[in-house]
């Protein structure tokens, strides 16, 4: 048995009963009373996350689990106002703009930037 044979209600979570009704083949919750067709089993669905990242959101985003290596500043957070912060350097591509300071709140996670 594989778990296509084990639909669940989306409503309440028990599990589903498959009942003839009609001659359709129905699912029905025994618990809430709800009713499914075969072909729209709740096990068709799933939880997806999407994360979109806008362009710039891209530039800062910076993998959280390399944060407990970096260096602390004393800086303070423009969202929550906590006066200590995450910074690293980023060296921009052309040599002459020099690189600009980002800076992480370490309560909230706020990133924000600086440049030189
Ligand atoms: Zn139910
Ligand atoms: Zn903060």
């Amino acid at each position: 048995m594989t778990s296509r044979d084990l639909p669940f209600c989306p409503r309440c979570g028990k599990l589903l009963t498959p009942s003839r009704e009609g001659g359709e083949l129905k699912l029905v919750c025994r618990v809430c009373g709800f009713t499914s067709d075969a072909s729209s089993m709740p096990v068709e669905v799933k939880v997806t996350q999407h994360i979109a990242h806008s362009p710039q959101e891209r530039t800062t985003v910076i993998d959280t689990s390399t944060s407990k290596t970096m260096p602390t500043i004393r800086a303070s957070c423009p969202k929550c106002g906590h006066n200590e912060a995450y910074w690293w350097l980023l060296q921009t591509r052309r040599a002459d703009e020099g690189s600009t300071r980002f800076y992480r709140c370490v309560k909230c996670g706020f990133t924000w930037r600086e440049y030189d």
